[in-house]
């Protein structure tokens, strides 16, 4: 199975199908007829004010509070075409790739407030789970005690079997080999080329030069980007960018794929761009575990869901959707 972390560096030759050039063109073009940006709703409300007319309630909408514009009549999703449907039955049996038990997180700067509290949780492979919740929940405290950038205060981690709250510092890289990660901000160098970007993943773990010359092409030609692979990021569009950030984390074929917010600074066409590669990815195996903010779409995929409030779980549901945004 292609899910299943590696005992050793080398590459197993029964995950290439996420490689297959029959797959390589499907990404590469995300067009949405008919859906608009988001833009053209803010214009200009300089008109005279009329200060003796009555006071009108207005609902002020925060940045933690999204508008639902799902709720507006004749809406039709962006994201209709990743609704799920097919996608393949994860059977939730064997060792999961993730195991959080009665975890809890105190960062020093906030003793008495837990970035997380008693979570448990198992995610299995091949699963595809959204991490949902408002900003300073806990979504990207639970994703950082899975890459080991965080050590439990309670309770225990383990990842693909290893107990991370006992695993020693210098086995850490080789964990972190293992698992793909992707950002609201695309961490792209901006000094190198798409092509170098991708290939200094390689370098950094010690790919020698002919799989790096055979992988980063292969991989940018998977996310639609094999005609730009000399430009520079500030060359490319932010999808674009995000794009090579997946390439990047998906090129050394990691059986675990993480990404906090990875649309967070995208518009709704562009995310289900990367909502798609992402979904691919998924489907030939790869565990993704996703942090988002983006109730449309996590309402349109029918995916995994597990809410958090405060730092506990609140929720945790088969084919959910983002629900309701309670008070904390
Ligand atoms: P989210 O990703 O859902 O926005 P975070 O995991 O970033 O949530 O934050 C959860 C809580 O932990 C918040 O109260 C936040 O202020 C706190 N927190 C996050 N990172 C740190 C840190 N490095 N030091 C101290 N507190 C932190
Ligand atoms: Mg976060």
């Amino acid at each position: 199975m292609a899910n299943h972390f590696r005992s050793n560096e080398r590459q197993g030759s029964e995950d290439v199908d996420l490689f297959d050039e029959t797959t390589s063109t499907v990404a590469s073009q995300v067009s949405v007829p008919g859906v608009e940006s988001g833009a053209g709703t803010t214009g200009s409300s300089a008109a005279v004010e009329d200060t003796s007319a009555p006071l009108e309630q207005v609902h002020v909408v925060t940045a933690a509070e999204p508008e639902d514009t799902t709720a507006q009549p004749g809406y039709q999703s962006v994201f209709e075409s990743l609704s799920g449907v097919d996608a393949p039955v994860v059977s939730r049996t064997g060792n999961p790739t993730i195991s959080f038990k009665n975890v809890t997180l105190i960062y020093p700067a906030q003793p008495n407030k837990p970035a997380l509290e008693d979570v448990s949780l198992d995610i299995y492979p091949g699963e595809f789970v959204f991490i949902v919740g408002h900003s300073g929940s806990g979504k990207s405290s639970l994703l950082r005690l899975i890459t080991r950038e965080q050590v439990v205060t309670a309770g225990e981690v383990i990842v693909a079997g290893q107990d991370l709250t006992k695993l020693r510092n210098k086995k850490v890289p080789y964990l972190r080999r293992q698992i793909g990660t992707v950002y609201q901000d695309f961490k792209l160098l901006t000094d190198k080329t798409i092509y170098e970007n991708v290939a200094f993943a390689l370098e950094c773990i010690g790919k020698p030069r002919s799989v790096i010359n055979a992988q980063v092409p292969e991989v940018l030609r998977l996310v639609g980007l094999g005609e730009k692979m000399d430009n520079y990021p500030d060359q490319l569009s932010g999808g674009e960018q995000q794009r090579v950030s997946v390439a990047r984390a998906m090129v050394n074929r990691p059986p675990l794929l993480i990404c906090d917010e990875p649309t967070g600074n995208l518009d709704p066409a562009i995310s289900l761009g990367i909502m798609k590669l992402l979904d691919r990815i998924n489907r030939s195996g790869t565990t993704v575990v996703m942090a988002t903010h983006d109730r449309e779409m996590v309402d349109s995929m029918r995916k995994r869901v597990i809410a958090l409030e405060a730092g506990h779980v609140v929720r945790d549901q088969e084919k959910g959707g983002y629900g309701y945004y309670g008070a904390i």
